[in-house]
């Protein structure tokens, strides 16, 4: 199972990648974790990633088809994976059909709509655990003892990006780099389309439908 999801910021992506690897039993590669934790780790590619993220903006396509080159090239992808965050620009959707020796791969396209004036409510309430990266909403979703991890005891925190004016950046860079990426899979026959408003549970429902509905 090779299962891309792509949407805005505040879609979803991580809450329901991070559950559908976990019943898959399929790896979640999130390009966002994995960068978020070479800024925490200070590696070369965190202190050029840092800013960049800070702003909104996209991080150079050759430094992340490389980071995913090498994540997919791991053992345990080769049964498949969960693809979060990546690819976001059509340079990169064509750099991974090149990876995959093009086309030749079972892939599903799940595209989580929601509009863009639900986005900057859902994220401005986003907490994300700063160890494990388990993601909460305050209203919809709060971790059982205030700002501490259900999973792992560990703080949760805002994101440095989830502030108003790098969310409203990160939404234009979506519809300007990712959307030509969600067309691109469209004219493959590999988008489906899911709507991503409501709990959490109905969404992943939704999920899990539309995957049985391509196989
Ligand atoms: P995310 O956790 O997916 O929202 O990603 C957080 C930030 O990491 C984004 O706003 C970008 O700055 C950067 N990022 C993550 N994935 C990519 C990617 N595939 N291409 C470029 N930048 C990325």
């Amino acid at each position: 199972m090779q299962v891309i999801f792509i949407g805005p910021p505040g879609s979803g992506k991580g809450t329901q990648a991070k559950r559908l690897s976990s019943q898959l039993a399929v790896p979640h590669i999130s390009t966002g974790d994995m960068l978020r934790e070479a800024v925490a780790e200070g590696t070369p590619l965190g202190l050029e990633a840092a800013p960049i993220m800070a702003r909104g903006d996209l991080v150079p396509d050759d430094l992340m088809v490389g980071i995913v080159n090498e994540r997919l090239g791991r053992s345990d992808a080769s049964k498949g994976f969960i693809l979060d965050g990546f690819p976001r620009t059509l340079v990169q959707a064509e750099k991974l059909n090149g990876i995959f020796g093009n086309g030749k791969t079972h892939l599903k396209v799940l595209q989580l709509l929601v509009p863009d004036d639900a986005i900057v409510k859902r994220i401005v309430l986003r907490r994300t655990c700063a160890n494990c990266g388990a993601i909460y909403h305050l209203e919809n979703n709060p971790p059982a003892k205030d700002s501490i991890c259900d999973r792992c005891g560990s703080e949760v925190v805002a994101r440095g990006d989830d502030n108003e004016q790098a969310v409203r950046r990160r939404l234009e860079k979506f519809h300007q780099d990712t959307m030509p990426v969600a067309a691109f899979y469209k004219t493959k026959q590999v988008l489906r389309e899911v709507d991503g408003i409501g709990p959490v549970d109905d969404v992943f429902a939704r999920i899990e439908k539309s995957l049985v509905d391509t196989e």
